[in-house]
């Protein structure tokens, strides 16, 4: 191969020590923590450091026809970030500068690298937050949480991904560079490319760069509620009935039995009451007790053994038993962490769903909910080999049962993805949600910012 045809070696010319071919670089390309990974591994990995060489990345790309996956931290959960064969892995992980932070204006433009928990700990000391916080927010980057829309356990309150983000730099496929959106609380001017690039999981442009709508820290108390029902169906109701009674909590997090049970084993807690779920709560800001109080009331009246808290230190120690689930599940065996949302008032007919879906196909399905906004995580446990990189796949048998619980979602109202994204593992179910006539629409929009194809192929859509 020609040096101008031969991608590698224009990499390398352009961008020298930026373009790793080390093959525990390139095997660590082919997977995220979804479990599955690429078939074979990728051409290189190159780790950009700043816009000029994702231009560059592109470019080359472009002229040579080959595929590029951009990569954040690589902690998402649909295989959306898998780099193989053919392919150039375009890290941005290095670059992690916070430009710029405006207390006055309440944004901050940042470089995509960023970890989300270090952008929140260097905008505290402004008295400031990025409200999205993932469960991962330690060890995924803001340009992947933009990428993929996340969500989190405080975005029934404050918000998701799409509801912080003013603008966007954007590279396309090409190598031209595209400021999206405005620094302005409002603006209206054309279309809103901006929400268009939020969840497009590197399909429309690599984000190099972002103007983010922050908050100021919420003054006030922190009360913490832990109600335990005799079974997740009440539970589930009990949530409902916190959302209809009009109170809004931060935080409304569900476990269920199975959940509970793990957690409970890996703190070495006592063991739950057997059957029994769990509700934790938090109220913030200046009306924190009274909402407390109030939602306290709503979840004994729904059958809670209610325990209230006013201390901040107790609060963090309640919710650490459902941040701890991801541990829990790795002690039962492989899990495969699936993420549907349904209508808040559907908590409990989808628990129902998912009681009927493990007996009839045998699975265990540990399952946590962000309850405040009706978004469930199934864990679906199960045990099969690792390939010669390490990495589980599941079985038929397990996405025959996720087949079954994704349609029993969609039939209540809900949707395939609250916020992991649909990556190469949801692909294929993406038209039943769509319909055929909007997956064409959208696939035909991808090819407007890509025209040849190159990012992200095989991800979100089939073909
Ligand atoms: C323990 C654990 C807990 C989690 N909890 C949550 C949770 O509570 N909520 C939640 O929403 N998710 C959660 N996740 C999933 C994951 O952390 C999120 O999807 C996160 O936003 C991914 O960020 P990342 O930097 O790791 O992106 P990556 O995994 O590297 O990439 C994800 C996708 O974004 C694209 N991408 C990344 N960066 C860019 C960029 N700069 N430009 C264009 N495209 C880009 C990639 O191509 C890929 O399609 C969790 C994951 C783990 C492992």
């Amino acid at each position: 191969m020609t040096p101008e045809r031969d991608p590698v070696a224009a990499l390398q010319a352009a961008l020298g020590d930026r373009v790793d071919t080390t093959p525990a670089s390139l095997a660590g390309a082919r997977a995220d923590k979804s479990g599955h990974a690429a078939s074979g591994l990728p051409l290189a990995v190159v780790h950009a450091r700043s816009v000029d060489d994702v231009q560059q990345t592109l470019r080359i790309a472009s002229a040579t026809a080959t595929p590029v996956v951009t990569r954040g931290a690589g902690t998402g959960l649909a295989g959306a970030a898998n780099a193989g064969t053919g392919e150039i892995a375009l890290s941005v992980r290095e670059m992690d500068r916070i430009l710029e932070v405006r207390p006055d204006d309440l944004l901050a433009v940042v470089e995509p690298g960023i970890l989300n928990a270090d952008l929140n700990a260097a905008l505290a000391e402004h008295g400031l937050w990025w409200a999205p916080d993932p469960a991962s927010r330690a060890i995924s980057t803001v340009g992947g949480n933009i990428a993929t829309g996340a969500g989190g356990l405080l975005c029934a309150k404050y918000g998701v991904v799409r509801d912080a983000v003013l603008g966007i730099d954007l590279v396309l496929a090409d190598g031209r560079l595209l400021r999206l959106g405005h620094r302005t609380v409002k603006g209206v001017t054309g279309l809103d490319l901006t929400s268009l690039v939020i969840g497009s999981e590197g399909t429309l442009g690599v984000i190099v760069g972002a103007t983010l709508k922050l908050r100021r820290l919420v003054p006030g108390e922190v009360c913490t509620i832990a109600a335990t029902f005799p079974d997740v169906r009440t539970a589930a109701e009990a949530s409902a009935a916190v959302t209809a009674s009009g109170a809004q909590p931060a935080i409304m997090e569900l476990m269920d039995a199975a959940s509970l049970a793990a957690v409970h084993a890996l703190l070495s807690l006592a063991p739950p009451t057997p059957g029994a779920a769990q509700l934790t709560i938090q109220t913030d800001g200046p009306a924190a007790p009274a909402e407390a109080d109030a939602i306290a009331d709503v979840l004994a009246a729904a059958g809670g053994t209610v325990a209230l808290s006013h201390d901040r230190a107790e609060g963090e120690r309640l919710l650490a038993i459902r941040r701890s689930m991801h541990p829990a599940m790795e002690t039962l065996g492989t899990a495969l962490i699936e993420d549907v949302s349904v209508p808040r008032s559907a908590l409990p007919a989808m628990f129902d769903e998912i009681a009927r879906v493990e007996r009839e196909h045998g699975v265990v399905i540990p399952t946590v909910a962000h309850a405040g906004d009706g978004n469930l995580h199934p864990n679906f446990i199960f045990t099969a080999p690792a390939d010669e990189f390490g990495v589980v796949e599941a079985p038929e048998y397990v996405w025959a049962a996720a087949d079954d619980l994704f349609r029993a979602a969609l039939r209540l109202g809900g949707t395939l993805t609250g916020e992991h994204g649909v990556g190469v593992l949801k692909r294929r179910w993406l038209a039943d949600e769509l319909g055929e006539d909007q997956w064409e629409l959208q696939r035909q929009i991808t090819r407007v910012f890509d025209p040849q194809g190159i990012l992200n192929p095989g991800k979100v859509f089939t073909t």
